[in-house]
């Protein structure tokens, strides 16, 4: 999990909002995120984002691809008004954003409706990790009435989540509310942890393949087996499909997580 500045381009993307805002008074809009949708500002503001974080989901660090990107709202958008400020703690990004009910009865920004706030706004993936069903099992996924700790925003999330070798992510401060927030957003279900293992165990390994390497001699060696039929059947998936051969590579930032 990284860190993710926000502060960095607050002003280029409040720049984008201050114009769709306009628009949705001309319009007689109410600045709900479908509006913000059918406009280019939501185009212009998911690219800031997935540049800002590298390409990789805020949550998960998998590697994103087009449409498999969504953008997150870190305070959800159907954040009941009345226990909004308790995530305005935790970081000063959300110093200039109100509950969208509080802006409509000014109309006036900042602070912005939470709805369309770029600092409220983050790039996720869309939590499938499956190629037969298409439901979400981690990240962007519906949290219900949860209140979760914003990881992303907290400057030193970096030394604090760590994940085991066996791919096992947790808070090193055993923090309840950070280990709330991982499982409230799945990021231990069995194919991440998957994952990490295959790339703790290419690390250490010291094992070199590329994309196109024969897959099954790649799962060889992470498992130190001669022959194919004893890889752990868990782990078959990787080499038998090209859907689950490529999102592994996808989650190749644990290789430099494991190096370090
Ligand atoms: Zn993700």
């Amino acid at each position: 999990m990284k860190y993710i500045d926000k502060s960095l381009n607050t002003n280029r993307c409040n720049a984008l909002v201050d114009e769709f805002l306009a628009l949705c008074k001309e319009r007689v809009w109410t600045p709900f995120y479908a509006e913000f949708g059918r406009t280019r500002f939501r185009r212009e503001v998911r690219q800031v984002l997935i540049e800002e974080q590298e390409r990789r989901c805020c949550y998960c660090m998998r590697n994103l691809h087009g449409k498999e990107i969504t953008i997150e709202h870190v305070i959800p958008i159907s954040e009941p008004r009345n226990t909004f400020d308790l995530y305005k703690v935790y970081t000063p990004f959300f110093n200039q954003v109100v509950h969208l009910e509080a802006y409509l009865e000014t109309w006036a920004q900042p602070p912005y409706p939470h709805t369309v706030t770029y600092t409220n706004m983050v790039a996720s993936c869309n939590g499938i990790l499956s190629d037969s069903s298409f439901k979400s099992c981690c990240c962007n996924n519906k949290r219900g009435n949860k209140h979760i700790i914003p990881l992303i925003y907290l400057p030193d999330i970096e030394n604090i989540i760590a994940y085991t070798k066996t791919g096992l992510m947790y808070p090193i401060d055993r923090d309840p509310r950070k280990v709330e927030a991982i499982e409230v957003l799945k990021l231990n279900n069995n194919i991440l942890k998957e994952v990490r293992f295959l790339w703790f165990r290419i690390q250490k390994e010291k094992i070199h393949f590329n994309a196109g390497s024969n897959r099954v001699e790649v799962l060889k060696k992470i498992f130190d087996k001669k022959i194919r039929m004893d890889i752990p059947e868990e782990y078959k998936k990787y080499y038998r499909t090209n859907y689950f051969w490529n999102l592994f590579l996808d989650y190749d930032w644990f290789y430099q997580y494991y190096t370090t």
